[in-house]
């Protein structure tokens, strides 16, 4: 299939030389040299955007927010003379507008640079369609619940200094009969608001136990984690419920870890606290989920009765191209270690982005360079091969 990018850039030297970079790799390229043009010229098939942050007629966080504005799905490339951390705030950005970005180069850059990543397209993911779904109404939900068509997929939290699966997670998805398979993002939050996620994550729980307790007769032994959201840790009785139905699966708490995002904690801080250091004294882990995206002050995370940490992927996948989430990286494991906290890094990607988390010190990595979310059968096999990449040794 082609591969598309269109470049905008207002020096047309610039636009000439990556032009003839990206021609050699086979790219078909379209040039603008102001934003007026680079928007006549933008389509939904572009698969990749290189884009200028300063140019004279516009600034290039503008022209970020019309790309957003009009659901491009295209992967971003952005480029400037301006100081690196300038750029670097600009990725920041256009992530929060839901842009995909491959990297940020700074002028002058090596062609080499370039072409690394344009390539880098060809390997991700692709975006993954978050606006497909209407709304969703409480009885689609209720008729999922009743009919199984909750999935789960897991994927292993892999301990760095043994290389034994030390955990998995636990992530939902719904085979829908007529939509397909549809992704958390776009019905947990729905689930919340109609007052259906309890249901939701017993039935999610359910399964996880039971193909956990085969997994365990088979000689596998690690924790199971699950995504609580925050509207199930406004509920005092919950925990007594969760505790029976671990028990009733034959497991014991101790094996389960519960994910509790850091914004979630802080919704009603006092019912929260109270619901955690309940399930703590059951037995069940709590680990912080998405560490670092919430507003929270660390006098209120160091009173959570936490075992564990997870560094958001943002920061995690962002390692390698911005200074700023290596230091936050670095920073928070030492911080988690002196609280006493294992350190988990979700969302990683690369060897390189590996041995970086070995080399700080961090305990348990998970993300695609390891091993993508699966299903049960899959994950089995996953289990019977460890196929992980052998360069993740250290
Ligand atoms: P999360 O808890 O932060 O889960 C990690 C997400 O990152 C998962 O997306 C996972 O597939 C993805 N991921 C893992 N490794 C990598 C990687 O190397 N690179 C990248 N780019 N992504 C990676 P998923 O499965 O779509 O889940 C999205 C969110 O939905 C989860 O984010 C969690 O907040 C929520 N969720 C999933 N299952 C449940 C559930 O049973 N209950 C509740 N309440 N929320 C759930
Ligand atoms: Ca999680
Ligand atoms: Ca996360």
């Amino acid at each position: 299939m082609t591969q598309r990018v269109l470049i905008v850039d207002d020096e047309p030297a610039i636009c000439n030389f990556l032009r003839e970079a990206a021609e050699t790799e086979g790219w078909e390229v379209q040039c603008a040299d102001c934003s007026d043009q680079f928007k006549q010229l933008l389509t939904k098939q572009h698969n990749v955007l290189v884009m200028d942050l300063m140019m004279p007629d516009t600034d290039g966080v503008e022209l970020l927010r019309y790309v957003a504005s009009i659901a491009i799905t295209a992967k971003i490339i952005l480029i400037s003379g301006v100081d690196r951390r300038v750029l670097q705030s600009a990725q920041v950005l256009a992530n929060t507008l839901g842009l995909g970005v491959l990297g940020v180069l700074s002028k002058p850059f090596r062609v080499a640079d370039f072409i690394a990543l344009l390539g880098s397209e060809l390997t991700t993911a692709p975006s993954r369609p978050t606006a497909t779904i209407q709304a969703i109404s409480r009885e689609e939900i209720e008729c999922a619940t009743r009919n199984n068509e909750w999935v789960v997929y897991y994927q292993p939290q892999i301990d760095i200094a043994t290389q034994e699966v030390s955990a998995i997670e636990a992530l939902v998805r719904w085979q829908h009969p007529q939509r397909g398979l549809i992704f958390p993002d776009s019905f947990i939050g729905q689930a919340e608001e109609l007052g259906l996620i309890e249901e939701l994550t017993r039935a999610v729980i359910a399964i996880a136990l039971c193909d956990l307790a085969i997994w365990r007769a088979q000689g596998y032994v690690f924790n199971l984690a699950i995504n609580i959201s925050a509207k199930t840790l406004t509920d005092l009785s919950w925990p007594d419920r969760l505790h029976q139905q671990v028990l009733d699966a034959g497991i014991t708490s101790d094996s389960v870890i519960l994910e509790v995002t850091e914004s979630g904690l802080m919704q009603d801080f006092a019912t929260s606290l109270d619901i955690l250091t309940r399930l703590r004294m059951k037995g069940f882990l709590l680990s912080i989920d998405d560490f670092g995206t919430g507003y929270s002050s660390m006098q209120q995370i160091m009173r959570v009765p936490a075992n564990e940490l997870k560094i958001d992927k943002s920061f995690v996948m962002n390692m390698h191209n911005h200074e700023n989430a290596q230091i936050i990286v670095d920073h928070t494991i030492q911080m988690a270690h002196k609280l006493r906290l294992r350190v988990v890094a979700e969302g990683v990607e690369t060897a390189e982005a590996w041995h970086s988390l070995a080399k700080a010190g961090c305990d348990i990595g998970q993300g695609y360079v390891i091993s993508r979310p699966l299903p049960a059968d899959k994950f089995t096999e996953f289990l019977r091969h460890r196929q992980w990449p052998a360069v993740l040794a250290l």
